[in-house]
Order: C-alpha cells, then sequence, then structure tokens
C-alpha cells in the first residue's frame, strides 16, 4: 500500500520525471524535472501544483526544468547539500537520514555515491526514487565514484524492503536486459522479467516500476556477490569455496556494460 499516487512523465528520449501526489493532503512533488515543458503539460493536465521539486543528482537532464518550474508554481526545491554548488538554488539541502515531508508521506534521504558522487535517493510511501544510481536491470556508469561506492550505495538500496516500487531515471530496462543476460544466462527469474520487459515494451508501454523483490533476483549489479556472477566473469576463486572481492566483480560487470 502506498500513500502516494505517482505518475510518470516522459521526457526527452528516455527520461522519466515523476509527480507524486499525498493522497491525503493533496500535497504534490515532482521528481528530477530535466525538462520543463513536459512537466509543466503533464501537471496542468492532471491539474497538480507542486510544492516540492526534488532532485537526485546535478545532470541537466534531471535539474533543467527546476528553476522554471519554482517560478511558475512556487514550489521548494529539495537536493543534495553535498551538491549544492552545482544544483539550482535548494531552498532545502539535505543529506543522509534528512526526512522530507510530502503531507502526510515521509521521504528519507538516502546518500548514494557513484554515478556522482552528490548523488541522492528518495524513500517512502512506498516507492524509491533512485535517480541514476539503480535502474531496472541495470545501474548507472560510474561518472564521478568509484567501484567501492557504488557498490555501497546499490547494497544500500538492495537493503530496502522487498515490496518497494522503484521509480528510476530513465526507460533502460529493454537495453539493460540484453547485457543482464550475457552475465547471468542461466537465471530463470531474469528470463521471465525479460518477457515481461518484452511485452510492455512492445506494446508502449513503461518498464517502470519495477519491484525491489525482482530486482534483487535479476539485477546482475545487485548480484557482485553471487558466485554464479562471478563464475561468469571468470572471476571466482581458487579453492571454489572462496568467495569473490563483490567490488572486483561489480567493478569487471560496470567495465564491461560500457563497453557493450
Ligand atoms: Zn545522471
Amino acid at each position: 500500500m502506498t500513500d502516494l499516487e505517482i505518475r510518470l512523465i516522459p521526457a526527452f528520449t528516455d527520461n522519466y520525471i515523476y509527480a507524486l501526489r499525498d493522497s491525503a493532503s493533496g500535497a504534490v512533488a515532482v521528481v528530477d524535472p530535466g525538462e520543463a515543458g513536459a512537466a509543466i503539460a503533464a501537471l496542468e493536465r492532471f491539474g497538480w501544483r507542486p510544492d516540492l521539486i526534488l532532485l537526485t543528482h546535478h545532470h541537466p537532464d534531471h535539474i533543467g526544468g527546476a528553476i522554471e518550474l519554482r517560478t511558475r508554481f512556487g514550489s521548494q526545491v529539495v537536493g543534495a547539500l553535498a551538491d549544492q554548488s552545482r544544483l539550482p538554488p535548494l531552498d532545502r539541502a539535505v543529506a543522509e537520514g534528512d526526512q522530507v515531508l510530502l503531507g502526510g508521506t515521509e521521504l528519507a534521504v538516502l546518500e548514494v555515491p557513484g554515478h556522482t558522487v552528490g548523488h541522492i535517493a528518495y524513500v517512502g510511501g512506498g516507492a524509491l526514487f533512485s535517480g541514476d544510481t539503480l535502474f531496472s536491470l541495470g545501474c548507472g556508469r560510474m561518472f564521478e565514484g568509484t567501484a567501492a561506492q557504488m557498490w555501497n550505495s546499490l547494497t544500500k538500496l538492495r537493503a530496502l524492503p522487498d515490496t518497494l516500487a522503484i521509480y528510476c531515471g530513465h526507460e533502460y530496462t529493454a537495453s539493460n536486459a540484453r547485457f543482464a543476460v550475457t552475465v547471468d544466462p542461466d537465471n530463470a527469474a531474469l528470463h521471465r522479467r525479460i518477457a515481461e520487459v518484452t511485452a510492455l515494451r512492445a506494446a508502449g508501454r513503461p518498464t517502470i516500476p519495477a519491484s525491489l523483490a525482482d530486482e534483487r533476483a535479476t539485477n546482475p549489479f545487485l548480484r557482485a556477490d553471487d558466485p554464479t556472477v562471478a563464475r561468469m566473469l571468470g572471476l571466482d576463486r581458487e579453492p571454489s569455496d572462496a568467495v569473490a572481492d563483490p567490488v572486483a566483480v561489480f567493478a569487471a560487470l560496470r567495465q564491461r556494460k560500457d563497453h557493450f
């Protein structure tokens, strides 16, 4: 059960902006409005005025429309304290452990560096807004952080409740699936998810939200500590009961995906 009504707003070629409405209070937030035009058109269609603009990280395709929305709707802009210098002017700068209130819905702030060093995620109301850290069947490129940081961030997200619905920054699932199957070919849950993704995309529908339980079972980047994945990458150790270093496995996965 979620206290939030969540609507997807497609932007650019494969970004998602999210509009959230706390059902009880009617309070509205917009996550990562990269493009003002798409966000404003959708919000007007919904009849929603955003009280909050929640930013996950500083990339232009996530923040580009924030100032225009703030000017138009008088919204408060929330973003990472650690990245304040390269985000639009923030009304509230947040860090790990902070709570953002949307009406009666509490959204907890998690610091998840790796894609960028100041990347944050928001979790609450049964939903995880993971930006470009965790994608369905994939994860963001490490533009700024290290493999150890990114793996740590992903394991932090992986530890959240099974029932969470993941709302990520891009519709990359089908292309991520093509890579995932090369490193985890015998994973039945992955094959089921790929069939689902293929059917959704063929029908022109989003693959988002994804469930965290599914991602834990199918996303190779959440499975770098699974011996099966290490073995596929040739990183399993002798004797065979020794566990490969998950950071090394994760780094090898990410590098392989970068050149896929
Ligand atoms: Zn990004």
